[in-house]
């Protein structure tokens, strides 16, 4: 679940699994399975190309004693061209053969990709905000990047050549059995090392393989933060750390990338001189059987392609299996995210199917983040925003105002207690289904690299609205008149996250999303506090404007008691409950924590007069 992972986190190198390789491998083959066709053709024709291939030693063989004069001293020539002609033929359609599998199994492979990294990405938005709290973004691109690519590199460039290599070494073996059983013995003795070898280390390249996605995933994540917080990287001249901060990520996927080559260079060196050895057995062992009149040279010489094919396939064999090995370092990752079911999965509850009023109740709640869970941030609040009223909360920073406004979107689900909306509790809804009813401007509105119109019309269905629509909400917003003075309008890009648009105007395009929009419950978070003096008036106007022309339920969180004076409720929010709750008038007679805000704002007002 969720929360196990995060605690897990995301590092990777922690998380070894004890899932085998192989699992892996049929998990990523069975997402094949609309590929059925393509994948028995290229299995067949895999099969025939194998089948010819063990056939060829044999005809060699025959070759090379149709040259041996018999007894007469007669040579068959007529035979002798016939098993060339034929061993041509075998030649010839094992290269057709080949051909045709490896494209389709190219094609399967680079499918079965796209499909993975697809999916995968679904996957990876259908997290709840829980999730992406304890994941930084760069680490998310890694997976739809690095992971995949070494999950899938050995299955798009070998799947075949595992194939192919392991038909031809069981039919290698067969054969060499077959040929000279003694011979095959006594070549045996070398096999038991060589698999030994090559396991401990593709068990050790496993672990560096891991090693280097986790620097590789932790380079990504400060490059992915560096570049979308370039104008703070700039101003404060933090380049060159920012660039050292990711070469030594790099670095570190480098020094085990480097152990690994090692590794592999040791244990190839030595396998091929365990390797040489054997072929040095067999020529002296076998010529003195041939001397000895136990076996004809053609014989003998076909024993030793087959020995060589059994040979060759093996020790492909184990260079593959190695980099499946590898492959699993990616497929553990993959698979953990896929895994991943959210706590608040949008694929469960039920969908809303009455006239939504906006009559919204927290009874008890209580929250806390899952990376602090010491910091109680809401502990038994009760609170009623009753349809079409206003609702104002003040209090303290840091006292949950926003952590209030995160559950009304169902970011999070109380860990005590219950939140229902017309009487309905929230986690039995279906979660898009709900959020399609609020709209809102929170302290800092993120745009998305689109045109203003875009960004306005963000999330409407297609066809619900025109583009007078999208003008008339920018109207309402106070946002039309800077809208028409931009070069292109209305089609104006606003740049990654609105860095062409200043943050009063970005407010007001927020706000116009709003009035196009037109949901059941407005929720306003601090909408004006990170704005200058100026753009706080216009940015105010537009919402106030917005109140009034929605009969919405609203929740409006807000710096400045001035903006909350006017809501028919106002709620003190601190330590995560309501201290008290009121009305503006109720709530000053009654000389609490309100009054007592109310008194220390117009002091200050009148500090700042009096400096003018
Ligand atoms: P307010 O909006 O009233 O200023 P918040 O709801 O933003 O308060 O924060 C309440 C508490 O929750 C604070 O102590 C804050 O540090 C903590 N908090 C907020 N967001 C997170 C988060 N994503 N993970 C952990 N703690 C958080
Ligand atoms: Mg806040």
């Amino acid at each position: 679940t969720v929360s196990e992972n995060m605690l897990r986190g995301d590092k990777g190198v922690r998380s070894e699994s004890t899932v085998s390789n192989g699992t892996y491998f049929g998990r990523a083959l069975s997402m094949a399975k609309g590929e059925g066709t393509l994948l028995f053709l290229s299995f067949t024709l895999l099969a025939l190309y194998c089948l010819s291939g063990l056939y060829l030693p044999n005809y060699q063989g025959k070759i090379i004693d149709r040259v041996v004069p018999d007894d007469s001293g007669e040579y068959d020539k007529s035979g002798f061209i016939n098993d060339v002609k034929i061993y041509l033929f075998i030649m010839l359609a094992q290269g057709a053969f080949s051909t045709i599998y490896s494209a389709a199994f190219q094609l399967v492979s680079r499918r079965l990709v796209f499909n993975i990294r697809n999916t995968l990405f679904r996957k990876i938005l259908v997290q709840d905000v829980a999730y992406f709290d304890g994941t930084e973004s760069g680490r998310l691109i890694s997976r739809l990047t690095n992971d995949v690519n070494m999950m899938m590199q050995p299955i798009q460039s070998s799947l075949s050549s595992l194939i192919s290599n392991a038909f031809m070494l069981v039919g290698g073996l067969i054969f060499c059995y077959v040929k000279s059983y003694r011979l095959s013995m006594l070549a045996f003795v070398t096999v038991g090392p060589i698999m030994y070898l090559w396991d401990l280390y593709a068990q050790w390249s496993k672990r560096l393989n891991r090693q280097m996605l986790a620097s590789w995933a932790e380079g990504n994540s400060i490059a992915s933060q560096a570049l979308s917080h370039i104008r703070t990287v700039k101003a404060f001249g933090t380049e060159t750390s920012e660039i050292d901060a990711y070469n030594e990520a790099n670095l570190e996927a480098l020094k085990a990338g480097v152990k690994d080559a090692w590794g592999n260079g040791f244990t190839t060196a030595l396998t091929s001189y365990l390797d040489l050895g054997t072929g040095v057995l067999i020529l002296y062992y076998g010529g003195t059987l041939v001397m000895d009149g136990e076996m004809s040279v053609g014989e003998l010489v076909t024993f030793q392609l087959y020995w060589n094919m059994m040979n060759n396939a093996y020790q492909n064999l184990q260079g593959l299996v190695t980099s499946f090995t590898r492959s699993a370092a990616g497929a553990e990752k993959v698979f953990s995210l896929w895994d991943n079911t959210p706590d608040i999965d949008p694929n469960d509850g039920s969908v809303i199917d009455w006239d939504v009023e906006g009559d919204i109740e927290f009874k008890s709640v209580d929250y806390f983040y899952q990376m602090r869970p010491d910091n109680m941030v809401l502990s038994g609040l009760d609170l009623k925003i009753k349809k079409g009223t206003v609702v104002g909360l003040v209090g303290r920073s840091g006292g949950g105002k926003t952590t209030l406004i995160k559950m009304l979107l169902r970011f999070y689900d109380p860990k005590a207690g219950s939140i229902t909306i017309d009487g309905r509790p929230y986690t039995s809804l279906k979660v898009d289904d709900l959020r399609s009813f609020f709209g809102v401007v929170s302290q800092d509105t993120e745009l998305f690299s689109k045109t203003v119109a875009e960004n306005i019309s963000y999330g409407m269905k297609p066809g619900t609205y025109t583009h007078e629509d999208i003008v008339e909400a920018a109207k309402a917003a106070q946002a039309h008149e800077f809208i028409k003075e931009m070069k292109d309008g209305y089609d104006t890009r606003v740049g990654e996250n609105g860095s062409r648009v200043s943050g009063g105007q970005r407010q007001r395009i927020a706000i116009a999303r709003v009035f196009l929009r037109k949901p059941k419950i407005i929720l306003l978070d601090e909408a004006t506090s990170a704005l200058d003096e100026n753009s706080q008036t216009l940015v105010q106007n537009a919402l106030d404007l917005l109140i009034k022309k929605s009969n919405a339920t609203v929740v409006l969180v807000a710096h400045r008691l001035s903006t909350v004076m006017n809501a028919d409720k106002i709620a003190v929010i601190d330590k995560g409950k309501v201290l008290e709750l009121g009305s503006h008038d109720e709530l000053c007679k009654l000389n609490g924590v309100y009054s007592m805000l109310v008194k220390k704002q117009m002091k200050k007002r009148e500090n700042e007069l009096n400096q003018e």
